[in-house]
């Protein structure tokens, strides 16, 4: 049996970028460019008032001049229409351009007007430096500035910036889409009764969601029966998608006729189980790409286990990390944090165990409560889990304040 970080790697190494599609801005959010993006324009596009005030030269002032004649009104999107002389100044709103013979501006709370209508103000600031209150046109960025390159992530920082600069389409790597078959006899749909024997069809909507929040599209694709051809048939349509997640059917039991069907199909198996608790029955294997789609990538099929926390776990360690491999992600930072345990813990098994915890922050530190929790069938026990205590293999006790570490959910 192959270690997790080793059924990582080779995962890993089957999953590439989808290929790049251009699409609307507005659709991007947490796509990863595939452009480079230059701006079209200058900004600010021009020399811009920060504050309400008043717009004068900088050398009137240091001429000891305190009382100037007001001009012109100036708003956000007007154009000045008068430049300024010795003595005088223009009224301005802040983002409105200066007008020529500007070089600064003075807030309106350092100033008082003088007259009915106002005609002069006099300014009570000690001190006028030239280019106060004032954002020099292309401070930000200037026309022809690359602002944002391949592999960044878009999130709404970067949609603002995109609309600053009038990019209305953006290429990106598109979201994975992902289908979903749940394998097994006993399953109904979370809309029935079970008669005898029967339980829910939990997994589909769990992975579903969690393919969803990883930033995929799933497809559901229902539930199918342990007989070969309805799963031949099922997993032929599931393979039009970048990613399979097929639930159940990959242990050791009589009815477990995924790996075989799958092989029938052509998938091609790179490995089944691995040294893990839970979640040992995972299958994986590639479907060699088909030039008649037009895709240059293999498929990945993941055979998860049928109980839904080994889903959820295998989700966690195995699929997650191929999805952000095939959304562009460049790096994938197993995110796992340290924790010091709230609570004396008994470890019994011959695997690396996840088990559900719950992680809080207390006194600047991470503590961590590994929950009851009935094996992997026993989804309930994971409503208070946050977080996978990762405990390696062995018979031991640890103490209260022992520091393992923890995969956050
Ligand atoms: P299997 O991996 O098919 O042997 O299933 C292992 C266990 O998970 C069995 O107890 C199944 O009844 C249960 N199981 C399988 N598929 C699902 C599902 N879609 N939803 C909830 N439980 C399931
Ligand atoms: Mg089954």
């Amino acid at each position: 049996m192959i270690s997790v970080d080793e059924a990582l790697r080779l995962v890993l190494s089957h999953a590439q970028a989808n290929r790049p599609r251009r699409l609307p801005a507005a659709e991007a959010l947490g796509l990863v460019l595939a452009e480079e993006v230059a701006s079209d324009v200058d900004s600010p596009p021009h020399d811009k008032s920060l504050v309400d005030g008043y717009a004068l030269g900088s050398d009137d002032f240091a001429r000891g001049q305190t009382e100037l004649v007001v001009v012109e009104q100036i708003m956000a999107g007007d154009v000045p229409r008068r430049a300024l002389a010795a003595g005088q100044c223009s009224q301005i709103m802040t983002g409105a351009p200066l007008p020529p013979g500007a070089d600064a501006v003075v807030m309106w709370e350092q100033t008082t007007t003088v007259g009915e209508p106002v005609s002069r103000v006099r300014i009570a600031e000690p001190t006028i430096r030239p280019g106060q209150n004032v954002m020099p046109r292309a401070a930000s960025f200037a026309r022809g500035q690359v602002l944002l390159r391949a592999g960044h992530e878009l999130r709404p920082i970067e949609l603002g910036l995109l609309a600053e600069v009038g990019r209305g389409e953006v290429a990106v790597v598109p979201r994975p889409l992902v289908a979903i078959l749940a394998t097994g006899n006993e399953l109904v749909a979370p809309g029935c009764q079970p008669g005898p024997g029967q339980i829910r069809n939990s997994n589909t909507s769990l992975l579903l969601a969690a393919a969803r929040r990883a930033g995929a599209v799933g497809l559901d694709l229902g539930i199918g029966r342990d007989e070969p051809e309805e799963l031949a048939r099922l997993l032929t349509e599931a393979l039009a998608a970048d990613v399979v997640l097929v639930s159940g059917g990959v242990s050791a039991g009589v009815l477990d006729l995924v790996p075989a069907v799958l092989a029938r199909l052509g998938v091609e198996q790179i490995f089944h189980r691995v040294r893990v608790r839970p979640g040992k029955p995972l299958w994986f294997g590639v479907s060699p790409a088909s030039p008649a789609e037009g895709k240059e990538m293999a498929k990945l099929v993941f055979g998860l286990p049928g109980n839904p926390v080994s889903g959820l776990v295998t989700f966690e360690l195995f699929v997650r990390p191929a999805l952000a491999r095939l959304a562009g992600q460049r790096d994938f930072p197993r995110a796992t944090t340290r924790a010091r345990l709230v609570c004396d813990h008994e470890h019994r098994g011959d695997r690396p165990t996840y088990h559900p915890a719950r992680l809080e922050a207390a006194d600047g530190e991470w503590m961590v409560r590994p929950l009851a929790w009935r094996g992997s069938g026993d989804l309930a026990a994971l409503v208070e889990a946050n977080a996978l205590a990762l405990l390696v293999a062995g018979d031991y006790s640890l103490p209260k304040g022992a520091t393992i570490e923890v995969l956050p959910l």
